[in-house]
């Protein structure tokens, strides 16, 4: 069998199919893709697509005639139900078998489900799709009570769109910061003054304990001191998990997710994995990490197709993230795991955030600093000792 087969129609994915047939692959080639939309960008859903100011068709990673043109056969609307790699096999949903003969699983990850009485009530949303995005922008249009449970970059971005659609906008975080595990309590007071600006309430170290509704419609939001707060639609984003089960099944290692080498190549020689999904042992850090960010997807897939074609090549990139939320635009280099110290060059909304282990530079962070990044990753990778009065003054190149 000549057949590669690429399980997950998201970005990784798309990638990988891309750069298969960019390095000149011409074998048959499938997408197995749970959802019924064509390959698309998450990070629209939470910020100009869910806002109204970006259309539809600016979300696809390819044009619609993109896989024809390319010869790829992409199956929407199937899910992979079972890999039998002693078989070099797929199953689908609909009983069909693909066999394969070099195998990349892309399946991303799933919200993780609010563990609370009432939580399937209706206006209670989680945003992951298409349709996740398209259901929360036809709530917020009503302009009501928006309570948002978790204050990561889901529920951070969400608010800020809520606020746009003119909503009335409650956050709830167990946490004492916005966040908390990803930038620490210092940089997550940022985030938390520029929401407060814009009309966003927190109430942090407060957990949900149930939902009522009324009807069928959720009303409110109950918190564990007792307090219920109104609530027309409630926006749970409390994490993802990776979608790791059909590996798991089929014998491969999992951890946080599927595990991979540099290559992300799994302990079978056929099978890849790109990706939220994928636990890739990074080079440069000397560890097993699992990325959920834009950028990982992107290169990891791509990455992966070579791998999967026999190329050279090891996965080295930094974990990189970006958002925008009002007048906030920021970009995200690095792993803050381990810092024992924190230095801000600049101040107010205009700043880069470097995070120091042992004298030397992990992570950064450029808030409404611009073409920077280079500069960033370059001095995180160089490992090299800093000071950090010469680093926190702007006047002294890093
Ligand atoms: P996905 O995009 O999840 O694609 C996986 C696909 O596989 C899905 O379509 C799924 O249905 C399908 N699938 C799963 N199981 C099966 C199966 N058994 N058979 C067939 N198909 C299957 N990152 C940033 O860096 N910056 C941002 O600003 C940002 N904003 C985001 C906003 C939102 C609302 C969301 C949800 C994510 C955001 N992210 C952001 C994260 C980023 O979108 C993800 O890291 C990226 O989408 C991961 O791509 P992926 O291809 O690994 O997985």
């Amino acid at each position: 069998e000549t057949q590669f087969v690429i399980i997950g129609g998201g970005l990784a994915g798309a990638k990988a199919a891309e750069t298969l047939r960019a390095e000149r692959f011409d074998g048959p080639l499938t997408i197995i893709a749970a959802e019924q939309e064509r390959p698309y960008e998450r990070p629209p859903l939470s910020k100009g697509y869910l806002q109204g100011a970006s259309e539809l068709n600016e979300v696809y990673v390819h044009e619609e005639g993109w896989y024809r043109e390319h010869d790829v056969d992409l199956r929407l609307g199937v899910a992979a139900t079972r890999v039998a790699p002693g078989e070099r096999v797929v199953e689908l949903a609909n009983g069909e078998r693909v066999p394969y003969r070099k195998l990349l699983i892309a399946t991303g990850a799933t919200p993780r489900p609010l563990p609370v009485d009432g939580a399937d009530l209706d206006g209670v949303h989680y945003l992951r799709t298409l349709a996740d995005s398209q259901a929360l922008r036809a709530g917020f249009g009503h302009g009501g009570d928006v309570v948002i449970i978790g204050a990561g970059w889901i529920g951070l971005e969400t608010a800020a769109a809520a606020r746009k659609a003119g909503c009335r906008v409650v956050v709830v975080e167990p946490e004492p910061t916005p966040l908390h595990r990803t930038l620490g309590r210092q940089l997550g007071e940022v985030f938390a003054d520029l929401h407060r600006r814009n009309g966003v309430t927190f109430r942090f170290g407060a957990t949900v304990t149930r939902l009522r509704g009324e009807g069928g419609q959720v009303r409110e939001v109950v918190l564990d001191d007792g307090q219920a707060l109104p609530a027309d639609d409630v926006v749970v984003g409390i994490g993802a998990t990776p979608n790791v089960e059909l590996a798991r099944a089929a014998g491969l290692e999992v951890r946080s997710g599927i595990v991979v080498d540099e290559t992300l190549r799994s302990a079978d020689p056929d099978i890849y994995a790109a990706g939220d999904v994928a636990e890739h042992a990074h080079p440069l850090l000397g560890r097993h990490i699992r990325v959920e960010h834009w950028a990982n997807a992107l290169n990891q897939g791509p990455a992966a197709a070579r791998a999967m074609l026999g190329l050279p090549g090891r996965y080295d990139l930094l974990p990189y993230f970006y958002t925008d939320q009002y007048e906030l635009g920021m970009e995200f280099s690095g792993d803050i795991e381990g810092h024992d110290q924190v230095v801000i060059r600049g101040a107010d909304l205009e700043f880069i955030a470097f995070w120091l282990r042992e004298g030397h530079v992990i992570a950064g962070m450029n808030v409404n600093v611009w073409d920077v990044v280079d500069d960033i990753q370059a001095l995180i990778r160089s490992g090299r000792q800093v000071d950090p009065a010469e680093l926190a003054d702007p006047e002294t190149p890093f």
